[in-house]
């Protein structure tokens, strides 16, 4: 498979259809990005890379980091995390409190809000130092880099965090909350803000493609089965309320970020992460949806 004329090709084709949508505005840190980049990288099971467009600049992965979060999370406390979180579909935009209280302060899956608030909490119980030790395990498995964490992102993140800090203290309302609620949300706001490029991001969801194994890190970064349930989880849950859009359209376990950012990957094959900032109304990139979608139609395997 000649993945760079692929990938190449398909970057064209997007380009050609000039399709639009909004940057998220949340934060003027995010509403100042340019709208007009877009960059596709893919990095194979043997760790090549393939590139087009912008895609060793570094932007603001945001909600992508729900899934390094969860790895680390989930490597620690095994099945004993899904007493606190749940893994069905929510259906509800990605900040929304609604199922919550029904749901008695048990968030419908790690990758809404809500659970992922509950993840890093789980991740501050466990973790002496959390922000150093998950910047440390991205740059692991991304290859050996050096992410950073934009500080003016995570200040604004801070500054506009109303929602955020509501869904945490109901959850400790329910009791599934066990650390200071500004410590987790410090560290909330930190991951958020993690500036990658897709080549890095690719880099390091390289192991889901690969169950479970990283090529960058050499070693296991979680057991074969329990990679396959993070894939499932994507799969379900990924896009928010867009994840069954998601699943149609393109059929990869994925994560998108408001940021712009999408990372997937299509296990035992590849691993690949788009960008382009402006969003569709449910928060995920236009652009980069539409490039995975030519992505897999063109490709000559398929997850199904
Ligand atoms: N910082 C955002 C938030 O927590 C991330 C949301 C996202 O990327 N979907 O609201």
């Amino acid at each position: 498979m000649d993945y760079q004329h692929l990938i190449e090709e398909v970057y064209q084709e997007v380009q050609e259809e000039n399709l639009r949508g909004k940057v998220a505005d949340y934060i003027p840190e995010i509403a100042n990005v340019d709208p007009n980049k877009f960059g596709i990288a893919l990095v194979d099971l043997k760790g090549n890379v393939f590139g087009a467009g912008d895609y060793k600049e570094q932007f603001s992965i945001q909600s992508i980091s729900k899934v390094h979060t969860l790895t680390m999370v989930f490597k620690a406390f095994d099945t004993k995390l899904w007493s606190r979180v749940n893994v069905e579909p929510s259906g509800d935009p990605f900040n929304s409190i609604a199922q919550l209280e029904y749901e008695k302060g048990i968030p419908r899956n790690p990758f809404i809000n809500a659970g992922a608030l509950v993840i890093t909490d789980a991740l501050c119980s466990k973790f002496e130092k959390p922000i150093a030790q998950l910047t440390e395990f991205i740059n692991e498995i991304a290859g050996d880099t050096c992410v950073k964490i934009n500080p003016d992102v995570k200040n604004s993140e801070k500054n506009h965090g109303e929602r955020n800090t509501a869904l945490a203290y109901f959850l400790k309302s329910f009791k599934n909350f066990n650390n200071p609620i500004e410590e987790v949300l410090e560290v909330y706001f930190s991951q958020c803000a993690i500036a990658m490029s897709c080549v890095d991001l690719a880099k390091s969801f390289s192991f889901l493609a690969n169950d479970g194994y990283s090529i960058f890190a050499e070693r296991q970064i979680l057991s074969e089965s329990n990679a396959r349930r993070i894939n499932a989880l994507m799969l379900t849950c990924g896009f928010y309320d867009e994840a069954g859009e998601f699943a149609f359209r393109v059929g990869l376990p994925g994560k998108s970020g408001v940021g712009g950012g999408v990372a997937a990957v299509m296990p035992h094959k590849f691993s690949i992460a788009v960008w382009s900032p402006e969003l569709n109304e449910k928060g995920n990139s236009v652009k980069s949806i539409k490039a995975l979608e030519l992505l897999t139609n063109k490709l000559e395997f398929s997850l199904f």
